[in-house]
């Protein structure tokens, strides 16, 4: 029997679906894909606040047979607010989030996880809407609820605010393609039943809008082709009077430095919004002279969630570049943004912040202006593939955290770990990432003071 995620699963690639019902021991779930699941299932038990004091119809770790039945006695008993309802209907089983009777009809809620309706979350209602209806369930209208990017933190989190639910906009879309998707239901069951591997290229569908659980596996089936191994030159190719112009703006004392942040889905402290990046961790070199001594300063926040780390990040930061005259960053947009949302969300400091955004040089611009460029960088301005190339002995890869998606997800994952070892580990890790980044920069412009 298919299920709604076998379903949507097969639309995107048929082949994935076939390797899950065929191959499953090849599939591969990463953390990231990991996050992304657990914060959904976390975001949908906070949407059924929105309708509270439902029945949940699905006992089991997985909805089937008796969850249908239990949501059967639930409408037969006039229970009114159902979670996780399922219906099944031509050898389809699908479990809505919520189903609630309004004004004498019946409603179903998608809950998403997103701040808006995305394209896939058409067919994942769709066919919902065609099992539920096929069923002979008298179901009035579908709609997705999904995270108000508009909506900022005050004290208690409020469930009617922090959600929102289109506005009819699903429900034109799904009408119009249920009789597509009986025949997507036909075209599927009959595949997921193939003997032989669908033979399908690996493509956009591979990644988007997910990482595929069979990525690795797929790959693997490529040809491997004899790629020619040509030396790359680390010759520098300089435009020397350019370079020397944007060394030349550089004052003292000089500051490099990096932030780190974490994202959390619903709103964490006051004064946020869901997704809203929050800075918890900075790593800053000083420089008072050229070729003068450097020192090193960083701020890295309690792992406690109920501790807003940007109070104390932004007072640390204010009184450490206070003196500076040029702060480099590498790739301005990134904490420009950062220090702008903290004036907004914290006026008190609108000022001195203000000061900091005025001391910003982007250190990438002679590498993304090509004003220095060597063959090793691979035509990358990216400090990971500048810094090997100008310094073959820093590497980010000996790292145990080695991008900012793995610091974030690192500690994220410390605000619910207990273990003082893990703690600790964790920590000392993404001091060591941090610090190496602004130490790659600092090594960088020694690089670009010496031509
Ligand atoms: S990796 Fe790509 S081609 Fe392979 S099953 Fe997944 S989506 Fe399909």
């Amino acid at each position: 029997m298919l299920s709604k995620s076998k379903f949507t699963r097969g639309m995107n690639c048929p082949k994935s679906l076939w390797l899950y019902v065929n191959k499953k021991e090849e599939r591969l779930v990463d953390n990231a894909t990991m996050a992304i699941f657990s914060r959904g299932s976390n975001i949908g038990l906070l949407a059924q606040q929105y309708f509270p004091d439902g029945k949940m119809a699905v006992l089991e770790d997985y909805p089937g047979y008796e969850s249908a039945k239990r949501t059967q006695d639930f409408i037969n008993q006039g229970i009114e607010t159902i979670y996780e309802a399922t219906f099944i209907y031509d050898n389809t089983l699908v479990a809505v989030d919520i189903l609630v009777k309004e004004n004498g009809e019946w409603n179903m809620y998608e809950v998403k996880s997103t701040n808006s309706v995305k394209s896939q979350h058409i067919i994942d209602v769709a066919v919902q809407y065609y099992v539920v209806k096929g069923s002979g369930f008298p179901l009035k209208n579908a709609h997705v609820m999904h995270l108000n990017r508009d909506y900022v933190r005050k004290g208690a989190l409020d469930i009617r605010k922090l959600f929102t639910i289109d506005n009819g906009m699903i429900q034109d879309e799904i009408e119009p393609i249920q009789a597509q998707i009986a025949k997507d239901i036909k075209r599927l069951s009959a595949l997921e039943k193939d003997t032989a591997e669908p033979i399908i290229e690996m493509g956009n569908q591979c990644t988007s809008p997910y990482t595929c659980d069979f990525y690795q596996y797929c790959n693997s089936l490529l040809p491997v082709t004899e790629v020619e191994k040509i030396l790359l030159s680390s010759t520098p190719y300089i435009m020397e009077s350019e370079l020397k112009t944007f060394v030349n703006s550089v004052q003292y004392p000089l500051c490099h430095l990096d932030f780190e942040t974490i994202m959390p889905a619903i709103p964490m402290f006051d004064e946020s919004r869901p997704y809203q990046q929050i800075p918890f961790q900075y790593s800053l070199h000083i420089q008072q002279t050229r070729n003068g001594e450097i020192t090193h300063e960083y701020y890295l926040a309690e792992n406690n969630p109920n501790f807003d780390p940007r109070r104390a990040f932004i007072e640390k930061l204010i009184e450490q570049t206070k003196n500076a005259k040029t702060i480099f960053v590498y790739h301005i947009l990134f904490e420009r943004s950062r220090i702008l949302e903290m004036m907004r969300d914290f006026p008190e400091y609108a000022e001195d912040l203000g000061l900091i955004v005025e001391k910003l040089v982007d250190l990438i611009i002679p590498f993304k202006k090509k004003y220095y460029r060597t063959e090793t960088m691979g035509g990358s301005s990216s400090i990971k593939n500048v810094l090997p190339a100008l310094h073959p002995e820093f590497s980010y890869s000996a790292l145990e955290i080695s991008n900012g998606m793995e610091a974030s997800n690192s500690f994220l994952g410390l605000y619910y770990c207990e273990d003082e070892e893990t703690i600790a580990k964790t920590r000392e890790n993404l001091l060591k990432y941090c610090h190496l980044d602004t130490l790659a920069m600092v090594k960088i412009f020694e690089v670009l003071e010496s031509v």
